[in-house]
């Protein structure tokens, strides 16, 4: 492979911005050792170099002598180092002042600033990794919740590329006995009758279309999933969302109508992440002036989109015919009715018991709870957790959880392989048919980077942090 960084040594501070007790800074390429060596000052009288995969002690010091910090340096030879290359991190004090100087220091003795993803970019490159594997980085770093993290570690552990290098060798043997057939065209049904071919790539199908349901539930552990409030102005929305997230950011006012525009706020449940989203209030549209009427069909566009909603009653007040309107809308299946103000004398102890709720509690499930007091809010999240994973599952303990990327690569192999196994029966030529094979197989060979274009690489990691 076509060595693009010859000669270049790249730095970046690897750490997020901002004070922290350490902060580190990476350096690849292969001036790395001299320039550490340059700035590095051991505290050891005795030190005699860097030795790989040692941490020495020392100070850094500028071209004019002054000291930048007090750090740890570890050395990490190529070609068994993350890059594949000479690598060197300085753990330094996590100030930004600090890490800056140093990372200066390193830019003004020769080494060029790093760019987005530029050290798993080398990773990749230089063959240490392959594209699928360079993405789970991203994607654990992304990582919203533990469940999310494990997939991607997963992932990082190659169990996505093996199961697409499974895929492609056998359509490496399918394509050489193709090969063969067009070659030896009279001993075509001797060599791969058209059943078999046939009978290959169904099974090349079923295989990609696992992976395929893997990407739908890995999405949702993943990314997380969108719960939208809905319930007339006053019926707590608001107030239900900062008591699940624990955060009085949503404005709560007994006047209706504040809730406006839409708040979106991350809930963890249990290692799910949920974006709950309270919109503004669903209601009529009489009477409302022109920011509340857009808040609202926004809401509802929301509501349309979303994977659950929570409609949320006052349980003190009866069902009105507003709120039979929009449940009515409503898929039963990817709601839950929440009776909410149940701290009030007044309140409702049943989606049956509520004035104007007849032949609603057949329906919907509902949950109890006081926002206010927080009374029933761990039952909501249990029930709303069950709901959502209804369709989508705890994570697969082999998932190979593709990223939408990946998917889409693995959906135009799968199609290439559909449209293939329907033209084996059509008696089409066997070189029109390996056309099919080698599209789905270039397909996969994007997915662990075997053909990787550049403008798919830089997409790619151009979403890299800097130092990562
Ligand atoms: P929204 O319009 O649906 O977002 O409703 P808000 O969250 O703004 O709440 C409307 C009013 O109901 C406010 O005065 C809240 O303090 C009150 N409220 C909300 N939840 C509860 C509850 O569980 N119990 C009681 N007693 N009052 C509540």
């Amino acid at each position: 492979m076509a060595q693009p960084f010859a000669g270049e040594t790249i730095a970046a501070i690897a750490t997020a911005p901002g004070p922290a007790a350490v902060g580190v800074i990476r350096v690849s390429g292969p001036r790395s050792r001299e320039l550490a060596l340059s700035l590095f000052h051991s505290s050891r009288p005795d030190f005699s170099g860097l030795k790989p995969h040692r941490l020495h002690h020392g100070r850094l010091v500028d071209a004019a002598g002054r000291v930048l910090d007090e750090a740890l340096v570890v050395l990490m030879p190529g070609p068994g180092s993350f890059t594949g290359e000479d690598c060197v991190e300085f753990q330094c004090h996590g100030g930004p002042a600090i890490l800056r100087a140093v990372l200066d220091e390193l830019l003004a003795r020769g080494a060029r600033l790093a760019r987005r993803g530029e050290f798993s970019l080398r990773a990749f490159r230089n063959g240490r990794i392959d594209l699928a594997q360079a993405e789970a980085v991203a994607e654990a770093i992304a990582a919203p919740t533990r469940a999310a993290a494990q997939l991607a570690q997963m992932k990082l552990a190659g169990a996505l590329s093996r199961r697409i290098t499974a895929v492609r060798e056998r359509l490496a043997d399918l394509s050489a006995k193709v090969c063969l057939a067009v070659d030896f065209p009279d001993e075509e049904v001797e060599c791969l009758p058209p059943n078999e071919l046939r009978a290959e790539a169904l099974a090349a199908v079923g295989a990609l279309e696992e992976l395929l349901a893997g990407a739908e539930r890995a999405r949702a552990w993943r990314d997380g999933l969108s719960v939208v409030l809905a319930g007339r102005v006053n019926a707590g929305k608001s107030s239900l969302l900062n008591a699940l997230v624990g955060r009085a950011r949503a404005i709560v006012s007994a006047a209706p109508g504040t809730t406006r525009d839409y708040l979106e706020e991350p809930l963890n449940l249990s290692g799910l992440l949920v974006r709950l989203i309270d919109t503004a209030g669903l209601r009529a549209a009489g009477g409302l002036d022109e920011a509340e009427a857009a808040g609202q069909n926004a809401g509802r566009e929301l509501l349309a989109r979303a994977d659950a909603a929570l409609y949320v009653l006052d349980a003190a007040l009866p069902v009105t015919e507003e709120d039979r309107a929009t449940l009515d809308g409503l898929d039963p299946a990817r709601m839950l009715v929440v009776l909410n103000k149940r701290d009030l004398p007044g309140a409702a102890r049943s989606l049956g018991q509520m004035a104007g709720a007849e032949g609603m509690a057949a329906r919907f499930t509902s949950a109890r709870v006081s926002a206010a007091t927080g009374e029933g809010l761990e039952n909501l999240c249990a029930e709303l957790r069950t709901l959502l994973l209804r369709d989508v599952g705890e994570p697969d303990p082999d998932a190979a959880a593709p990223n939408t990327r990946q998917a889409a690569d693995i959906t135009r192999a799968r199609d290439e392989l559909t449209a293939l196994a329907e033209e084996t029966t059509l008696g089409l030529p066997y070189d029109i048919l390996a056309q099919r094979l080698d599209a789905a197989r270039r397909e996969l060979a994007g997915i662990t980077g075997e053909i990787a274009p550049e403008d798919v690489l830089e997409r790619i990691f151009s979403k890299f942090c800097i130092g990562k």
